[in-house]
């Protein structure tokens, strides 16, 4: 194989490449993004950068040397504007380039609020990349008061970041609470209760109706009636996998690059991995957006364009920093029939099992890492100890991987 093409320098896209060369995999690999930086980490995004912590220097992945040394051609500011898959060509512009393999890593693109609403309105900030982080920790220097729409990760990491900073949030969740698409219920009680107790205003069942200003947001009117004054809005309602590309060179799309087993879209010779792509998986067709997947599939991808032919399966696992609590999860709770509380060594430390009648699924831990790292290898190992173990904290917790 002569020339592996990657699209989208993300953590997806770079995982490809890395891995490519880690195979020693011989021919040429051109990784291309259209950010205008080199591939970074996310997650400090709304966290340590919007606490103003860290800044671009300390998230960029590798340095240009890592690139050189591995001779990865990296393309920062190139988009990838059409694929051509009956002569396996990409075009870049007016450029063109052939492949031999091609990775779509494409990441994803947030959901907007309805154009009618925000108006071009100034003040009103979504956080996807760097330079949306950059804008809105500027933003919070000036600001007084925070209006954060969305009580999903982004929304409650942001409100956490803004309200260490000093400033005053409030939060809108349009469902009936927080987290309703990440974690469970219990867990997401002990969340609210936290950004309650650090002064967060959270509002559930309550959606944004309209904003005002003259050119720069001043204020809010909320479906229950509610009007608030705010100098910034954060919008965080989810995202939607970038397929355009994918779409318009005749693969398969279903919210998201469908894949195969081995993550192979329904064209040959063209790939997906991340946020990106739809694979089959026991619990039906799913997309996961987590470092953790788009860590796995690209490794799975590079592996099997050197001829592995392994099936992607993955542990799913998150986790989130707010206030000083730490929200690991491992393995997806839907369908759970039981939920059995483990309390923690400290205080603040608790964690939440998932069982599907006897079988183990998930698991939500909030500030023991140690519990988390048992709890992973449970889950990967398919081990399921006895509830009522679980519950018991006279029984050592490392006991139960040895069951
Ligand atoms: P992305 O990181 O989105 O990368 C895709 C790249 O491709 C982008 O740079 C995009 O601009 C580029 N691109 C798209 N189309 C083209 C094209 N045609 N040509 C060239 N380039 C293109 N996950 C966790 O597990 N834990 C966390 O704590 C966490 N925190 C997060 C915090 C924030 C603020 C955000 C935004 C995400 C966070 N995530 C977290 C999610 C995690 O970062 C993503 O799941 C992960 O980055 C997905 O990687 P990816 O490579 O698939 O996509
Ligand atoms: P998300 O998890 O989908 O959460 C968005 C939340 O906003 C949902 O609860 C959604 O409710 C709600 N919502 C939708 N429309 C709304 C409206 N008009 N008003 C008020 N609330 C509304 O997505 P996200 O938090 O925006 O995160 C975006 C991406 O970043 C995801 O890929 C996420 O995984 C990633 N991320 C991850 C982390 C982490 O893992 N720690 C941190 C930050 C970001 P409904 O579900 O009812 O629509």
């Amino acid at each position: 194989m002569k020339r592996v093409v990657i699209v989208g320098a993300g953590l997806a896209g770079f995982t490809v490449a890395r891995r490519l060369r880690e195979l020693d995999y011989q021919g040429a690999i051109s990784l291309f993004g259209n950010e205008a930086v080199a591939p970074y980490d996310r997650p400090p995004l709304s966290k340590d950068i919007l606490k103003g912590e860290k800044t671009a220097d300390d998230v960029r992945l590798q340095d240009r040397a890592f690139y050189e040394e591995r001779d990865i051609q990296l393309h920062v500011s190139a988009q990838v504007t059409r694929i051509r898959p009956e002569d396996r060509t990409v075009e870049i512009g007016p450029e063109e380039l052939g492949y031999d393999a091609l990775i779509l890593a494409t990441g994803a693109t947030i959901r907007p609020l309805p154009d009618q609403m925000t108006r071009d309105l100034g003040g009103i900030y979504g956080l996807r990349d760097l330079s949306d982080a950059q804008a809105l920790e500027h933003a919070f220097r000036a600001a007084r008061r925070v209006l954060v729409i969305g009580g999903g990760y982004i929304g409650l990491e942001v409100a956490a970041a803004a309200r260490s900073r000093g400033l005053e949030v409030t939060v809108l969740e349009a469902a009936p609470r927080i987290l309703g698409r990440v974690a469970a219920a219990p867990t997401a009680d002990i969340i609210r209760a936290l950004h309650r107790h650090e002064g967060v205003d959270i509002h559930e069942n309550t959606r944004i109706v309209a904003f005002t200003g003259d050119g720069h947001v001043t204020g809010a009117t909320l479906s229950d009636g509610t009007r608030l004054a705010t100098d910034c809005v954060v919008v965080g309602i989810g995202v939607s996998p970038n397929t355009g590309l994918a779409e318009s060179a005749g693969l398969e799309i279903d919210d998201g690059i469908v894949v195969d087993d081995i993550c192979q879209t329904s064209r040959p010779g063209i790939w997906a991995a991340g946020d990106c792509a739809r694979f089959p998986s026991p619990h039906g067709p799913m997309r996961l957006e987590s470092v953790g997947n788009a860590i796995a599939m690209g490794e799975c991808v590079a592996e099997n364009i050197m001829g592995a032919g392994r099936p992607f399966e993955v542990t799913p696992w998150f986790w989130s920093d707010q206030f000083d609590a730490k929200l690991q999860i491992v393995g997806l709770n839907q369908g759970h029939t039981r939920i059995v509380a483990r309390d923690g060594a400290k205080d603040g430390a608790i964690s939440y099992w998932y069982y599907r009648d006897d079988a183990l699924i998930s698991v939500d831990v909030i500030n023991e890492p140690k519990t988390y790292m048992v709890a992973k290898r449970l889950i990967e190992a398919g081990k399921s100890p006895d509830p009522d173990d679980i519950a018991d904290t006279s029984q050592n917790i490392k006991a139960f991987l040895k069951s």
